[in-house]
């Protein structure tokens, strides 16, 4: 895939001010790992992919989406560090800590750049691997997510005058809180893929979840059983996402990239491989370019192999960003190497690659009802493609 245009991912090191403590899974050091190795592989340095800094979201961006009772609870707990439950904050989850509204604030402006870029032409591509904070609801924080920076991103595109935006959501976990706020609205269209809510937080996203009145088919949900690997999870993606995308005619394509769906990831129970999410990232970049005319907004998310496997996946979504994807055999530099033993005392990962050509049978060849993934695949076919006018039959 040729680009067209530049890029940019947006970031100052400051975004890792973001950090629930040192006993929370999200550690802000897999970001600086992955800038690291993005840096040391050149991704970051002298290429297409320009580095930007991330303003700071204004509270009036904020409350495009969220409601002033959660954003003044979030300035009161971020200035006296008490618990405000009533809006999901002090939780195990969401802990509370001492400047937690600038640092979120920080990390929605650095998405509300990313949207900028993308939507003045300024880059075709835009990323914020800080962003993805998709749990985040209008009223409440959420799974490690405060404000969601993501649905602020697609209002302001909405707002500026884009008439369809698409969002799709490859975290592990459901895309709960962008699905709710825009529930109602027929101009985004979410597809979230995910492990089950029968057996992962947030315990919701199943096929039969498809929109509120009038909105009919702008939610999508492929619930997958555990254990599924690279080849169902594409055979999934492939045989759901571009058909819809494709069909939607999004003005701009918007994806969160979680990278907990992989095999080494404590909090979750899919088992995909770097080769794997690497292969949905160069999906998801060709289908921005036959869809939105390039028009690309990528973010992070969920990811708690905060060594192993963070800064491999993101740094394999920078490249893709930037238009020069890294082979997947890449061998990780020896300074970065050096880099991770320091701060981590961990010996780092040798290579880009899991080893694992990410291959997979298509949909179109036909589907066994008897398998449970093949069944859930058929049930959010059924949901939803005749509501886009789509035939669900492979
Ligand atoms: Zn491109
Ligand atoms: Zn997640």
């Amino acid at each position: 895939m040729r680009c067209a245009g530049p890029s940019t991912v947006v970031f100052d090191p400051t975004l890792t001010d973001y950090d629930f403590g040192p006993a929370h899974p999200m550690a802000p050091v897999r970001v600086d790992l992955t800038m690291q190795l993005a840096h040391e592989l050149g991704v970051t340095t002298g290429g297409p992919l320009r580095v930007v800094p991330a303003p700071v979201a204004t509270l009036d961006q904020i409350a495009t989406v969220h409601d002033p009772a959660l954003i003044e609870a979030v300035q009161r707990a971020g200035n006296t560090g008490a618990a405000e439950l009533q809006v999901g904050l002090g939780s195990e989850d969401n802990p509370v800590f001492l400047g937690m509204h600038e640092a979120a604030a920080h990390v929605v402006g650095a998405s509300l750049e990313a949207f900028r870029q993308v939507w003045s032409g300024e880059s075709l591509h835009s990323a914020n691997i800080t962003g993805g904070l998709h749990h985040a609801m209008a009223d409440r924080a959420s799974g490690f997510c405060v404000y969601n920076d993501v649905a602020i991103g697609i209002r302001w595109l909405l707002d500026q005058g884009a008439q369809r935006v698409a969002y799709v959501d490859v975290d592990v976990h459901h895309g709960d809180g962008v699905q709710a706020i825009f529930w109602d609205d027929p101009r985004v269209l979410t597809i979230s893929l995910h492990e089950t809510g029968q057996f992962l937080f947030p315990g919701t996203g199943f096929s039969g979840d498809v929109g509120g009145e009038g909105a009919e088919g702008t939610a999508v949900n492929v619930s997958l059983p555990p254990g599924t690997g690279d080849a169902g999870w594409l055979r999934a993606f492939h045989a759901v996402v571009p058909d819809l995308v494709r069909e939607f005619a999004p003005d701009v394509l918007v994806t969160q990239q979680g990278c907990d769906s992989h095999a080494e990831d404590p909090l979750a129970h899919l088992v995909l491989s770097v080769d794997g999410q690497r292969a949905a990232y160069v999906a998801l970049h060709e289908l921005a370019h036959e869809v939105a005319s390039g028009r690309w907004v990528a973010t992070g998310g969920g990811g708690y192999a905060l060594v192993d496997v963070v800064p491999r996946a993101w740094t394999h979504l920078l490249a893709v960003v930037s238009g020069a994807p890294l082979d997947a055999e890449t061998p990780t530099p020896h300074a970065w190497h050096e880099y991770v033993e320091e701060r981590v005392g961990v010996t780092a990962p040798r290579s880009m690659s899991d080893g694992r050509p990410p291959e997979f049978r298509d949909w179109r060849e036909g589907y066994d009802p008897g398998t449970w993934l093949d069944r859930e695949i058929n049930a959010t076919r059924t949901a939803v493609f005749p509501l886009h006018g789509l035939d669900p039959l492979p």
